[in-house]
This record gives structure tokens, sequence and C-alpha cells, in this order.
């Protein structure tokens, strides 16, 4: 089994990085407009029209795509932080995913008990499990599990994802977070990237440990916030 304590400081994250993000999506919406001037043209022939047509579709899902996974990223500093009950917030993002994991037939196992509160940004906080928790779906063709547990470690939390999918070589393992780099189809490569700028943003870290043909798990620790420590005491 690999495993990586990726030290979330090592990916800094850069307004270059915005910059070639919009660049990014402009390219698919560029081409998109391309086809649909061809298509306005007289006479394009039926077959034609059909090929333009999927290609228009393909490049605006593309520019969905890159989108949703970089969504509430845009501004790379914090801005609204507030303290967040942890096990609500993944509850929610938990529900998002379950339609996409009940039609792949995947079972999802949620054990989660109360962590208490933690410092951070609520949109990108769910960005951030979103994009773990789809990847894990995508990780199995059909059926699978998918587990997702909490727990109360000292004056941190932790949160962990696993899941019995295609998995990860050591390779793989150490260019996850970098911009662009899937290993899908249809893939983007920002989700990681965004997850890791979030957790980092949050002051947490991410141990992963992955097998090829065998499965995923991420371990997210984060720290608590002030008030939670000193009750503890
Ligand atoms: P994308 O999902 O668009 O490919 P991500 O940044 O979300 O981009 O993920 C990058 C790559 O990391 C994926 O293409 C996949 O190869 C790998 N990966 C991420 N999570 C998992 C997982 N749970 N199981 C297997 N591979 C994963
Ligand atoms: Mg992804």
């Amino acid at each position: 089994i690999q495993e990586e304590l990726i030290q979330t400081e090592k990916l800094r994250v850069t307004s270059e990085l915005s910059a070639s993000i919009s660049h990014e999506v402009k390219n698919p919406l560029t081409v998109a407009r391309g086809f649909v001037q061809l298509l306005m043209e007289d006479k394009v022939p039926v077959e034609k029209q059909k090929t333009y047509f999927s290609m228009v579709i393909q490049e605006l899902d593309r520019a969905n795509h890159i989108l949703s996974d970089y969504l509430t990223f845009s501004k790379p500093k914090m801005e609204q932080v507030e303290k967040l009950n942890l096990t609500t917030e993944l509850k929610k993002v938990i529900e998002l995913i379950r339609p996409l994991a009940t039609m792949k037939g995947i079972e999802l196992n949620v054990s989660i008990e109360d962590t208490g509160f933690i410092n951070g940004d609520k949109v990108k906080f769910h960005q951030c499990m979103l994009n773990v928790l789809k990847n894990s779906v995508e990780a199995m063709e059909q059926g699978g599990w998918l587990e997702v547990k909490t727990k109360r470690h000292k004056n941190k939390c932790e949160i962990t994802v696993k899941d019995n999918g295609i998995g990860m070589t050591p390779d793989e393992v150490n260019r996850l977070g970098t911009p662009y780099y899937s290993t899908k189809d249809q893939g983007t490569g920002l989700g990681m990237m965004v997850a890791f700028s979030i957790i980092k943003a949050m002051e947490g870290t991410i141990l992963i440990h992955s097998e090829y043909g065998k499965g995923t798990e991420m371990i997210f620790t984060l720290p608590l916030t002030h008030k939670e420590i000193q009750e503890s005491k």
C-alpha cells in the first residue's frame, strides 16, 4: 500500500491558475461558438448537422465540468470563514452524492459521529468534499462500496473517505492534485487540486493510501475551533 502524506503547503496556488482556468473554459466555448456559426449556414447536410451539434454538446459539457470542479474556487483567499458544524456540513454533501451512488449500485456506508466545530468557508468545504466523493464514485464501474467516517482526535477531527474502486499506482498518487492531471476521458484534473487548496486554507492535511485495483482511502485532518479545544480541557 502506497502511503503519502501530502504536505498541503507544497501545492501553491497562484492567481496564474485562475487565469489559466478561465482560458481553459474559453477554449471549449470558442469551439462551440464556431460550430453554431457553421450550423447557421444555408443547406448544411443533415449528417453534418448532427456532427456539429454533438460537437457543441461535447464542448459545452467540457466547460461545465471545469466550472463544476472549480466553481467556488475563483478567490483563493478564504473569505467567508465561519464556525461550521463538521457533521452537519458533511451530511449535506453526502446527500448530494447519494443519488449518484445509488444510480451506480454503490453501497454508501456513513458513520459520522459528532466531532464538533471547525473554522472554514462553508461553500468551499462542500466543494472540497464533493470533489473527493465524486472521484470515489467515478472510480467504480458498477457496484462497490464507499465509506465516510468521522472521528474526533484531541484538538482535531478526522474525515475518512474510503472506496473499493480502481485505486491508484504510487506514481498516480504522486501526481494527484497537479493541475489538469486526469486519467479520465472527460476529466478536468482540477477536482483534487481544488480540494488540496481548500484543505490547506483550512490548515488541514490529507493522508492518502491507495492500491491499484483495490481502492483508495483519504484521511482529512482538520483543526477544531479554539473554543472546542478549550472546552475539552
Ligand atoms: P478528474 O476527476 O477530473 O480526473 P481530479 O483532480 O478530481 O480530476 O482527479 C485526478 C485523478 O486522480 C483522476 O483522474 C484519477 O485518476 C485519480 N483519482 C482521484 N481520486 C481517486 C479515487 N478515489 N480512486 C482512484 N483514482 C482517483
Ligand atoms: Mg474529479
